[in-house]
């Protein structure tokens, strides 16, 4: 099928679908996204979204805690943009009925989490992100002038020159088409299912940075994964994030011996940064040879299951009880700051080519993602991209950047690689720990790997599994060789052979365009 529109947006979390309800008021939007609408990461968003609406804090102040936790890489003007709209548009999802959980006088409950000076996440429940989506999609669906096809996977960009005028897409039911439009909006979240342990959903395979890669886009600070340290680890469980807001309510972290560990380890302790907790943690289970825990014995056991359903629905599952049990709990991948390089109105290196949400890099996060940052970085971001698609302002704005051009292995000849080769060697090689001999060894088989998956599917090969590790193999390799390239430790990349800032060198943003 070949369907024209004004607008063509590829996913339905938080920032595609924010993105669209402003667009359908300027023209015909078309969104296709590749599962169930409601599939996305932004479903499975637990704690909540920041905004500075406290009476105690600031968008100042909000600002001086993203950019703390971003470890010197922040961009000041994103993070700007971030804390002062993002109130402006939290305020929108309340006006078209969030609801938020709020105190008796009536004002937003505020939780706190890691790395943030104040309460300051707005949440419904433990389950925020199913209330944002909900939300929106009741908006989006009900409109006129928008066309959603769902189960339809976009595969490639349409380029004409160095232009971008639409996708490709694939049913699961194996019928292909083309969406050509005036701009194209990027709106397909993570890839946390390039590593083997992830909190993420199956759809996180990083579609849109790869498509847009192959395509010729700068892809900026992409070796920046955020590991969430709090995931359930039970045997024969699925990996069910334990949300940072049960530590903001209380929770500890606790060694085999009972021991609430994190105060030796950091000053913050349990309210450390994630990447901090997370290697703690690691630290710890190595020098006590056993599981970490997280316990909440010591609460109110009859709050702890009011406020958290889900998760305590989830360790149900897997046998345990929230409020009384110790709960054995590990790092996994979570979220990666980097992407698709962007200015502050979405707009990549490609004209004609937007990005917003997780797939991009507006540079808010830095090196490190301050928690209940995402959700509110998507509405803030979707809508500006909207704005810029509806309104082309001056093309040409991404800031001045070194950008290395990095041609893709050609003609080895190697076979194929299935996705759990790829996660496995992303998390072994890649992960929370990297070293030189790790990464150069990651670079050189992801290398391999990428010229096998620029080959069309063999006969019999599933299509959709092909363009599921293409996926996979393009975002490990570019995360593999920016890790490989910085030689410091910062945020949520830590090299065991460079533990240590090296602001002279590296205190700096690089692009990659794969050739
Ligand atoms: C378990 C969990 C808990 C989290 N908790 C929080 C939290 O409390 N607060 C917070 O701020 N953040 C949280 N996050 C992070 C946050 O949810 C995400 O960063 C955010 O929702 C991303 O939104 P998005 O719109 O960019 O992408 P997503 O919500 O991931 O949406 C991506 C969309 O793109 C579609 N798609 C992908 N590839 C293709 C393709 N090739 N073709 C067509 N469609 C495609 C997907 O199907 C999906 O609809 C959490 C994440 C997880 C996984």
């Amino acid at each position: 099928m070949e369907l024209l529109g004004d607008f063509l947006v590829i996913g339905s979390g938080v920032a595609g679908l924010r993105a669209a309800i402003s667009l359908a008021e300027h023209g015909e939007v078309i969104i296709l996204t590749k599962a169930h609408p409601s599939e996305s990461n932004t479903g499975y968003a637990q704690g909540g979204i920041a905004a500075a609406v406290g009476p105690d804090d600031s968008p100042e102040l909000h600002a001086r805690d993203t950019i703390a936790a971003g470890d010197g890489l922040c961009v000041p003007e994103a993070v700007d943009v971030l804390v002062h709209e993002g109130r402006k548009y939290v305020q929108e999802l309340i006006d078209w009925g969030a609801e938020f959980e709020r105190m008796p006088n009536g004002q937003p409950s505020l939780t706190r989490e890691g790395a943030h000076s104040v309460r300051r996440v707005l949440h419904a429940q433990d389950a925020t992100g199913r209330a944002i989506g909900r939300i929106l999609w009741s908006r989006v669906a009900s409109h006129k002038r928008i066309r959603i096809l769902d189960d339809a996977l976009a595969t490639d960009l349409i380029m004409h020159g160095h232009k971008c005028l639409g996708a490709t897409y694939m049913t699961t039911a194996g019928d292909r088409g083309t969406v050509k439009a005036t701009h194209t909006l990027l709106a397909t979240g993570g890839a946390g299912q390039v590593y083997r342990e992830t909190t993420n959903p199956a759809i996180a395979t990083g579609d849109g940075i790869a498509m847009a890669a192959l395509a010729g886009a700068r892809i900026v600070d992409i070796e920046f994964v955020q590991f969430h340290p709090t995931v359930l680890n039970v045997k024969g469980s699925p990996r069910f994030l334990l949300s940072e807001a049960l530590r903001g309510e209380g929770a500890r972290l606790t060694n085999q011996g009972g021991e609430a560990f994190m105060s030796r380890y950091e000053a913050a302790g349990d309210l450390a940064s994630r990447d901090l907790v997370a290697r703690a943690m690691v630290a710890e289970s190595e020098l006590t040879r056993a599981p970490v825990y997280l316990t909440m014995e010591h609460l109110d056991p009859i709050q702890v299951h009011e406020r958290f359903p889900t998760i305590a629905a989830a360790c149900r599952r897997a046998g345990l009880d929230l409020a009384t049990d110790r709960i054995p709990v590990s790092p996994a991948a979570h979220y990666l700051m980097g992407g698709v390089e962007t200015d502050l109105d979405g707009r990549t290196s490609i004209p004609g080519l937007l990005a917003a949400g997780e797939v991009a890099c507006t540079g808010v996060h830095g090196a490190n993602r301050l928690a209940s940052n995402s959700l509110l970085e998507g509405l803030v971001f979707g809508a500006r991209a909207a704005e810029a698609m509806m309104y082309p302002p001056a093309p040409g704005s991404l800031p001045e950047r070194t950008t290395e051009e990095w041609p893709l292995s050609r003609g080895t000849g190697e076979a194929f690689p299935s996705a759990s080769e790829v996660r496995e060697l992303m998390w072994r090689s890649v992960g929370l720990f990297r070293d030189e001999g790790g990464l150069s060894g990651a670079v050189v088989q992801l290398n391999r790997w990428s010229e096998a998956v620029t080959r069309p599917p063999r006969p019999r090969q599933s299509e959709l599994e092909f363009r599921r590790i293409r996926s996979l193999v393009t975002v490990g390799l570019l995360i593999a060789r920016a890790a490989m390239r910085r030689k410091e430790s910062r945020g949520c990349h830590f090299r065991t052979d460079f533990p240590v800032h090296n602001d002279p060198l590296w205190k700096r943003h690089v692009s990659d365009i794969l050739t």
